[in-house]
């Protein structure tokens, strides 16, 4: 290839060729996944988008990708210190069930939205309750190499046992050391923290285990460091999250890993920086937020914010207003429309000259639009190339082509987009228009039959911000 692959590393905090650690294996690719308390908002997906992205400019350049993803669904406090509740504990009493409840609502509300986003499914998708054993047996590793001590609260990682502590966020371990300006209770130093939270006496907990320590349930960390150790080994390509993790998340993450194995658990650092709300961090903590259904309520394609995360590179926040949404939700349109007029006006072509007519990705289309993403993944770059080539002047079944590939990183479904009511007979737009009807006097089950009435006549009806729109099945 002629432009490989740099990605930029924030623990070496350079940009770096990227070579998979096995050659001609499978990439190793752990991402950290949601905290299953609440509904997501659109400022995690921008994260996870990012990381979507990321995952195919791998297979781009021919990776095949072993992407292990986790669900945390217990131990996450609502301090990243070690202090305040279990958030799953809290989500449960706000909602009225249980902990169990909840972490499995809102993790089917994430796949559903992840789908909705066109994002690639991990390979692997694990809960941190599912490997209580694998963390007790970390912890109980760390402990006999001598980097742990109790407190009345729990069993508590000692940085200061590490050197290099705090690498990857150049933190001035030193510095937090000298000031003490938190409170750091029982604890010896600032930066430790929590592997195993002891259940308070006299609490009963929804989500608590026996372990050598006690019963209790695992800090937040640990559960990262011992599912990509399950499922990647011990040092693997590349582990992402949000820049929020750096600090505190990651950093932690790291020196569990080292503490057990002595590697520095991935040998790429990655980072999706904010979405913002109003200059201001978008936080699910804070209450008030946007979900992806909030914008389809509003009549946004999910698609469209795709499209919006796809303008701004990932390693720059990105502030969210709704006229840069419109601005998204327009260029979709325009791309959609452009790459269905290119796919006409080449069947058209094809049926005058009653010949093939090429259809093959412009080599040096594909050459500039690899090197864009190639650079890390410059994705707005790499959009401005896709728009050069809608608007050029080369044969329509070539520039269909490249633009059909370029979506393969972009995951903007170009391919299956017909503008509405393409051709469908009289018989079918009735069924339709009887069904935007009964979902208006929100007469589902008479929806539903007529959905299926239109699947039995070979038709898939879109429902659409302005109206719907009918496809061949
Ligand atoms: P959580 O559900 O809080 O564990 O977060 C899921 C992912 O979203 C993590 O990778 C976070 O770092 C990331 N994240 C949290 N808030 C934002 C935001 N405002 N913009 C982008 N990513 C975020
Ligand atoms: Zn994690």
């Amino acid at each position: 290839m002629l432009s490989p692959l740099r990605l930029y590393d924030n623990f070496t905090r350079t940009l770096r060729a990227f070579e998979p650690l096995k050659p001609g294996g499978e990439v190793g690719l752990y991402t950290c996944g949601p905290t299953v308390y609440d509904y997501q908002h659109i400022g995690n997906y921008r994260t996870f988008l990012f990381e979507d992205l990321l995952k195919r400019a791998l297979e781009w350049n021919g990776c095949r990708v072993r992407h292990v993803m986790n669900i945390t669904d217990v131990g996450h406090l609502t301090s990243d210190a070690d202090t305040g509740e279990d958030k799953m504990e809290k989500g449960a009493r706000r909602t009225g069930k249980s902990a169990w409840e909840i972490a499995q609502l809102y993790t089917g509300a994430f796949l559903a939205d992840m789908k909705a986003l066109n994002m690639e499914a991990p390979s692997v998708l694990c809960r941190a309750t599912d490997h209580i054993a694998e963390q007790i047996a970390f912890i109980a590793d760390i402990e006999k190499n001598g980097f742990t001590y109790r407190t009345s609260d729990g069993i508590y990682f000692d940085t200061s046992k590490q050197p290099d502590y705090g690498y990857l966020a150049r933190l001035d371990v030193k510095g937090q050391e000298a000031g003490k300006r938190v409170d750091v209770g029982e604890k010896r130093n600032p930066t430790d923290f929590a592997l195993w939270k002891f259940s308070a006496p006299g609490e009963k907990r929804q989500m608590e285990w026996d372990s050598p320590w006690g019963r209790g349930f695992p800090g937040w960390h640990i559960e990262c460091s011992a599912m990509a150790q399950k499922y990647l080994g011990d040092y693997f390509d590349i582990h992402c999250g949000g820049e929020d993790h750096i600090p505190v998340h990651h950093t932690n993450e790291i020196a569990q890993t080292e503490a057990r194995v002595g590697t520095r658990l991935a040998n790429f650092w990655m980072h999706g920086y904010f979405l913002l709300s109003n200059d201001a961090k978008m936080a699910k903590s804070a209450g008030e937020f946007l979900r992806l259904a909030y914008l389809v309520e509003r009549g946004y394609d999910p698609l469209a914010y795709r499209y919006l995360c796809l303008t701004a590179h990932y390693r720059g926040q990105l502030n969210f207003t709704f006229e840069a949404l419109d601005a998204a939700a327009v260029a979709l349109e325009r791309m959609r429309q452009g790459v269905y007029a290119l796919r006409k006006a080449d069947d058209a072509l094809r049926s005058a000259e009653s010949e093939e007519d090429g259809g093959q990705p412009d080599p040096a289309l594909m050459e500039r639009f690899t090197s864009e993403i190639n650079n890390d993944l410059n994705v707005p770059r790499a959009l401005a190339v896709a728009w050069e080539t809608l608007r050029g002047d080369s044969p329509p079944a070539g520039r269909c082509a490249t633009l059909l590939r370029f979506d393969e990183i972009f995951g903007l479904k170009l391919a299956d987009w017909v503008p509405k009511n393409e051709t469908a007979p009289d018989a079918v737009v009735a069924l339709a228009e009887a069904r935007v009807r009964a979902r208006r006097s929100k007469a589902w089950p008479e929806a539903d039959r007529l959905r299926a009435e239109l699947h039995a006549a070979g038709w898939e009806m879109e429902d659409r911000p302005d109206g719907y729109a009918l496809k061949r099945k």
